[in-house]
C-alpha cells in the first residue's frame, strides 16, 4: 500500500498546564481535501502548526511522506505549504516579487523560479494582477497571493488554516473553488468551525473537541454519522401517524407539534418523492418537506459524547 502524505502519532501539547490536544492518531492520504473541523479553542491551529514544524509538540510524532519532523525538520518542511491564519503577506511588494521571494525562501532552484512562481500566479488566477501592490488588493485576492505562497514550490501537502475567514460570500467560493482544483494533485488539510465549508468542500473530515479527535472518516460517513435520516413534513391538517408509517421505508413518526411531522426512514435516496407521491394520491395536501439537518452545536455535543461513553 502507498505510504500515507501525512502520519501523525500521539501527538499531544499543552501550552501551561493544560493540554490543549491529546492523543491525537491520523493519516492522510495523496490527494483530496481533509477537513479539519472544531469549534473556536479546539485545537485545529495547535495540530496545525505542529504539523507545519512552527510549533514543537510536547509528545508524539508528524511525519511527513515518511520523514519525521523532529528529526530532519528541513527535509519534512519541503513537502509542505502552509497558510497561517494570518497569511504572512508583505504588503510594499507586487504580487510577482512576493511569489518569486516566497519561492527563493522554500529553496527552488534559482533557475526555475520564473516558471515556478508564472505557474502558481496561473494557478491562482493572479497572472493579471501580478504587478499590483499586495497591500491594493481585495481581501479575496490577498488570500489568492496566500494560497499561492503555500503552492509556489509544489509541495505535496498544503495546510490552510481557516482560509475563507472575513471573506465575502463570492470571495468564499472562489477559494472553495481554488482549494478543490489544488487537490486533484495533492492533499490539502484545511481547518475550520464552520460545518457548511467542510460539506462544501471536503472529502474527508476531521472532528477535534477540546482537543480530542471525536470523529475521522469520509464527508458521506460524517453526514450519515451526524444525520440520522429523518425528514420534517408539514401538512394543511393533522394526519394519524398509522398513514405516514404505512409509507414504505418510513420507520418512525413523531409529531413534533401541529401538523409539523418529524419522519424517521431507512435512507432511500428518493424518501421526499415518495411522500410526496402519497400526499398527492390520498390528498393530505403536503405544504413543506425537507431533510433534517443538525446545528453544528449539536454535533459537537452528540460526538463529544459518543467520545466520553467510550473512554
Ligand atoms: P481558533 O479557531 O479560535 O483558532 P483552534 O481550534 O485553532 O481555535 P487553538 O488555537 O489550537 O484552537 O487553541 C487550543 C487551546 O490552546 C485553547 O484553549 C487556547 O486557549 C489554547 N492556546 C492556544 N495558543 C496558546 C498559547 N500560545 N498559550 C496558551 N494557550 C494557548
Amino acid at each position: 500500500m502507498e505510504q500515507a502524505i501525512v502520519k501523525v502519532v500521539d501527538l499531544s501539547h499543552r501550552y501551561t498546564m493544560q493540554w490543549a490536544i491529546k492523543n491525537i492518531n491520523f493519516e492522510l492520504d495523496r490527494c483530496g481535501v481533509v477537513g479539519l473541523l472544531g469549534a473556536n479553542g479546539a485545537g485545529k491551529s495547535t495540530t496545525m502548526n505542529i504539523i507545519c514544524g512552527v510549533l514543537n509538540q510536547t509528545h508524539g510524532d508528524v511525519y511527513i511522506d515518511g520523514v519525521n519532523m523532529k528529526t530532519d525538520p528541513i527535509k519534512a518542511k519541503s513537502n509542505i505549504g502552509f497558510l497561517p491564519q494570518k497569511p504572512p503577506l508583505y504588503p510594499d511588494l507586487n504580487v510577482k516579487e512576493y511569489l518569486s521571494f516566497c519561492a527563493d525562501f522554500h529553496m527552488v532552484d534559482k533557475r526555475k523560479i520564473k516558471s515556478t512562481v508564472e505557474r502558481a500566479m496561473d494557478y491562482c488566477g493572479l497572472s493579471h494582477i501580478q504587478k499590483r501592490m499586495i497591500r491594493n488588493l481585495s481581501g479575496g485576492y490577498q488570500q489568492r497571493v496566500g494560497i499561492a505562497q503555500a503552492i509556489v514550490h509544489e509541495p505535496k501537502f498544503v495546510v490552510l488554516d481557516e482560509p475563507t475567514n472575513g471573506l465575502d460570500p463570492n470571495q468564499i467560493l472562489e477559494v472553495r473553488r481554488l482549494v478543490k482544483e489544488i487537490a486533484k494533485e495533492r492533499t490539502v488539510l484545511l481547518s475550520t468551525h464552520i460545518l457548511s465549508e467542510v460539506q462544501a468542500t471536503c472529502d474527508q473530515i476531521k472532528m477535534i473537541d477540546a482537543g480530542k479527535m471525536v470523529f475521522s472518516g469520509t464527508m458521506e460517513e460524517f453526514d450519515n454519522y451526524i444525520e440520522p435520516h429523518t425528514i420534517l413534513a408539514i401538512f394543511d391538517s393533522a394526519l394519524p401517524e398509522e398513514d405516514l408509517r404505512s409509507i414504505e421505508g418510513i420507520i418512525k413518526v413523531e409529531e413534533i407539534r401541529d401538523r409539523h411531522y418529524r419522519l424517521w426512514f431507512d435512507g432511500s435516496p428518493d424518501m421526499t418523492k415518495r411522500v410526496m407521491e402519497k400526499s398527492l394520491q390520498h390528498d393530505w395536501g403536503l405544504l413543506e418537506i425537507n431533510f433534517e439537518r443538525s446545528s453544528l452545536d449539536t454535533i459537537f455535543a452528540q460526538l463529544s459524547n459518543n467520545t466520553k461513553s467510550k473512554e
